[in-house]
């Protein structure tokens, strides 16, 4: 795919043959008990496996119904479903704050590995909400800002998917610090796959070094977490590497990774 093609409305997703479909297509709440309990024995099952193996084990068992996101930043989780499962979906949400090198890295991304990247846009420009909501809505409600360009967006998208992937690590924040490897994502009725969970920045450092893995060149000049340019700032050698978003704001979450039971 090249950097140019940009399937902003994607083609429909299913799941396995014989799995239960998207939730958004009537899926009956019998079918969440069962995939519910599913993620609980999946968790304990793979637990302490590699990432290969949970998100093998999600693809054999949803694909085409798997999608995985990503915000650009270490394509590490790209990388790795490049190679479980090439051509899987790669879904990202293009917010219209994004620092140019984080477009950058989407493209390349979409240049570089054989995966489908969807780009999900907000309803309203960047304009168009200054004009409905005010100017800098970031500034003065940053949930509602997330609300209508990230969470928004992005569940809408997920809605024709039966299962989620997910780069996040237990050691990023106290509020990730529960995730499990497989989990029921209750708010969405979803299939969450997290198979980097357990792992170390560390980890993610050699793993970068040994597969030669794409990043966003922002991560190497003082910003270790990436979102929105506005809402992102550098860190200091030393700090905590989340500290430098949403700054002084008490805001820790977008609300992309909060729903899960
Ligand atoms: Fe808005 Fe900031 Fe959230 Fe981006 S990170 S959607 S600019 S509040």
């Amino acid at each position: 795919m090249t950097p140019a093609s940009r399937p902003d409305r994607p083609g429909p997703a299913a799941a396995a043959p014989g799995r239960p479909g998207p939730a958004g297509r009537g899926r009956r709440l019998s079918d969440d008990v069962t995939l519910a309990a599913e993620c609980a024995r999946a968790a304990e099952d793979l637990e302490g496996a590699d990432a290969d193996t949970i998100l093998k084990w999600a693809v054999d068992r949803y694909h085409p119904g798997l999608v995985v996101a990503s915000s650009m930043g270490d394509c590490v989780l790209v990388d790795i479903a490049a190679r479980v499962q090439p051509g899987l979906p790669v879904l990202f949400v293009d917010t219209g704050y994004h620092f140019p090198e984080t477009i950058g890295t989407r493209d390349a991304v979409a240049a570089r590995y054989p995966v489908q990247v969807l780009t999900i846009q907000p309803t309203r420009t960047v304009a168009e909400q200054d004009a409905a909501e005010g100017p800098r809505l970031y500034e003065r409600d940053p949930d509602r800002c997330c609300a209508l360009r990230k969470v928004t967006p992005f569940e809408v998208a997920l809605g024709r998917f039966t299962a989620w992937a997910s780069g996040v690590r237990r050691e990023e924040t106290s509020a990730r610090a529960g995730t499990r490897v497989v989990e029921w994502d209750r708010k969405r009725r979803m299939v969450k796959v997290n198979p980097l969970a357990t792992w170390t920045q560390d980890d993610v450092d050699r793993y970068i070094a040994d597969h030669d893995v794409l990043v966003n060149p922002l991560l190497y000049d003082g910003y270790p977490s990436i979102g929105c340019a506005p809402c992102t700032r550098r860190v200091a050698p030393g700090e905590d590497p989340r500290s430098g978003r949403w700054s002084g704001t008490g805001k820790v979450e977008c609300g992309l990774n909060l729903g899960e039971d």
